[in-house]
């Protein structure tokens, strides 16, 4: 989504409310085995101070990923509060040569690229891990079930050594 920033740059502190509901394209890239299974919510505002904008508010999203450690197939919703500050785009570079950490976001001309800085904000937030229940078991390495309360037999049962197996043939 591109927000028309128009009024809004020509009127210092003033506020622009935001909000939408959007599929975001870029969210489908390099992100291994995360897919957002809905689109981005955001609701929210952009506040002009002094030509420079801050955009507030919370942008959530569902996504589909997969257990760690046992593979589980797991659905979860990403909630992202989000206070960035965004300036101009020629200010900004020229600010980038005095101080290299600059890292804010940007926009040029009376276009507000919406669709970008959720998209980074969401991907950013992504946690590292996902595991299906905190104290997941994994799979078990003899038969590659989930050992997750309903464990597999083979604790039980376990391989059976081929000389007693031999000895109960005799005693038959
Ligand atoms: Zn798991
Ligand atoms: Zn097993």
């Amino acid at each position: 989504m591109k927000l028309d920033i128009t009024s809004l740059l020509k009127n210092n502190g003033g506020t622009l409310n935001i909000s939408m509901k959007e599929t975001l394209d870029d969210l489908k890239t390099d992100l291994g085995t995360v897919t957002f299974t809905s689109p981005v919510e955001f609701n929210g505002n952009v506040t002009n101070f002094n030509g420079m904008l801050v955009l507030k508010g919370v942008a959530e999203v569902s996504y589909s990923t997969v257990c760690d450690r046992c593979g589980e197939k797991i659905e979860r919703t990403l909630t992202v509060n989000i206070d960035e500050d965004i300036i101009e785009k020629n200010k900004g570079e020229e600010e980038t040569r005095e101080n290299q950490k600059d890292d804010r976001f940007t926009f040029s001309g009376n276009v507000l690229e919406l669709d970008r800085i959720l998209v980074d904000c969401l991907v950013t937030s992504i946690p590292m891990t996902h595991l299906c229940r905190e104290n997941c078991q994994g799979l078990c390495p003899l038969c590659g079930a989930r050992i997750n309360g309903e464990s597999c037999d083979c604790e039980n049962t376990g391989p059976i050594d081929p000389r007693l197996e031999a000895l109960k043939d005799f005693f038959n």
